[in-house]
Order: structure tokens, then sequence, then C-alpha cells
């Protein structure tokens, strides 16, 4: 039987401490893989894998762990550019602060996670970058101006990124998720969780596992090897 070819492959996963990122790194630790995760506050308390302390919106810092990762684990095949926040707010109560925290994590915290390692697996002519998008960047939703703003931008940087590096036998692909249950979710009234609720029609939120294989198909250097520039929707059909 072959599996999804990601055995002993170092893969880095940004807020892997909680959430989606944690139930990546899980899975990604059972297929195999050497996992290295960051974290902003604490650690997972149970996940046993190589953890750095590090805020995506700082440039040096992830420059710094992807050094550190290559230290210990060896060269990196992917990553997985999985932090993310909201700061949800009507648009004409949005402050400066809301949107920056926003955009400066979301969007340019995956900028400063794909650059450092670019040129490296550029050298190596070979590897997989994932990041985490949103059923909010391709849709919009009410109060999530900021946010959809750097998801869809994020679908941009997906789509022009693969073309610049698959001369270099480099993948670059987007999942995006709907709405899933984490932290993140669990913030939204319950009110408009119920309104959310009815207009998916597999009736339910994901859950973050189901996330996490798709990022590891993306990542696969066998099941997704003609896969790149994409991205993949993972949302119970609560399409656009
Ligand atoms: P959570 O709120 O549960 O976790 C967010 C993660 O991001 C935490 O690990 C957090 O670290 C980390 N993080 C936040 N800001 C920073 C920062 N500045 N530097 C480093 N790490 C940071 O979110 P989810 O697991 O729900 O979301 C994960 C990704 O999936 C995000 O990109 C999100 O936008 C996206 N997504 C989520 C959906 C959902 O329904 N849940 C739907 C669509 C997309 P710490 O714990 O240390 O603060």
């Amino acid at each position: 039987m072959k599996f999804l070819g990601l055995e002993d492959k170092v893969i880095l996963v940004t807020g892997g401490n909680r959430g989606i990122g944690a139930a990546i790194v899980h899975l990604l630790q059972s297929l195999g893989a050497k996992v290295a995760y960051t974290y902003r506050n604490e650690p997972h308390p149970e996940i046993e894998a190589f953890a750095v302390q590090a805020d995506v919106t700082d440039k040096t810092a992830m420059e710094m762990v992807i050094e550190q990762v290559e230290q210990k684990l060896g060269m990196i095949y992917g990553v997985v550019a999985n932090a993310g926040v909201t700061c949800d707010r009507l648009f004409h109560k949005i402050t400066s602060d809301d949107w920056d925290t926003v955009i400066d994590t979301n969007l340019k915290g995956v900028y400063h996670t794909f650059s450092p390692i670019i040129p490296k697996l550029y050298e190596q002519g070979e590897g997989s970058l994932v990041s985490i998008t949103s059923i909010s960047g391709e849709r919009g939703n009410l109060g999530q101006t900021n946010y959809s703003a750097s998801k869809s931008a994020l679908i941009g940087l997906t789509k022009s990124l693969a073309r610049e590096a698959a001369r270099y036998g480099v993948r670059v692909n987007a999942v995006s998720p709907g709405f899933i249950e984490t932290e993140m979710v669990q913030a939204i009234p319950d009110k408009v969780k119920e309104r959310i609720l009815a207009e998916i029609p597999l009736g339910r939120f994901g859950q973050p596992e189901e996330i996490a294989w798709a990022v590891a198909f993306l990542l696969s250097p066998i099941a997704s090897r003609y896969i790149t520039g994409e991205v993949l929707r993972v949302n119970g059909a609560h399409h656009t």
C-alpha cells in the first residue's frame, strides 16, 4: 500500500499549538513526518514535536525559526502557514489597529513564513507550501472586511507564487476551510452560528482533522504532485 510519501519529510506548521494547526501537526506526525511548529503564547500541552516560540508578524523571528528547525531536524520540505487571527467588527466601526493586526498576521505573516524558505526550496528542487485561506476570503462575511481582505489576498499570493516556483519543482497551494469548530468559531455569537449552520448543506461545522487531511494531501509529493496554485475548499458544500 502506498502512503502519502511524507515519511521523514521535515515540515513546519505555524500556529501549531492549538485549533487547526494542532490537528495538522498531529496528523503529519502520524503520517511519519518530522514536524516542527511555532506558537505565540503557550506550546501544546501534549504534542511532542519541536516547538519554537515566534510571532509571525516578526520577520527576523521567522527567519530564525527556519534556521532552528533545519539545525534540529534537517532540510525543510514543507511549510504550512496556518497562524491567523480575527478582529471582527462592522466596517464603519473598525479601527486602524484592528485592520493592521489582521493584515499583519494573516497576510504579511505568510510572507514572513514563506520568504526565508523559498530560496532553500528552489535550491533543493522540491518542496510544498500550503497556506490556510478561508470561505470568508471567497464569499465575504459580515464584520470581517479586514479578515476577508487578508484571506482573499492569500489566494492571489498562492496563485502568483505557484507560477514563480513551478520551474524549481516547488508547489504552492491553499486550503480554504468553511466554519471549523475551534476557538475562532466558538467566539461567534450563538445566533450568528445558528444562521451559518442553516446554510451548510452537510448540516454541521467542520472538524480540525478534516482540514488537516486536506493539508496533508497538498503537501504530499505523491498524491498532489501535479497540483499547484490551487485552492482546495473544505466546507461541507457551503460554497459562494
Ligand atoms: P485558533 O484561533 O484556534 O488558533 C490560531 C493560531 O494562530 C494559534 O496557534 C495562535 O497562536 C496562532 N497565532 C495567531 N496570531 C499569531 C501570531 N501573530 N504569531 C504566531 N502565531 C499566531 O484558529 P483556528 O485554528 O481556527 O485557525 C487556524 C487558521 O485557519 C487561521 O489562519 C484561520 O484564519 C483559518 N481558518 C479558520 C477557520 C475556522 O472556522 N476555524 C475557517 C477558515 C480559516 P497562540 O495560541 O499562541 O495565540
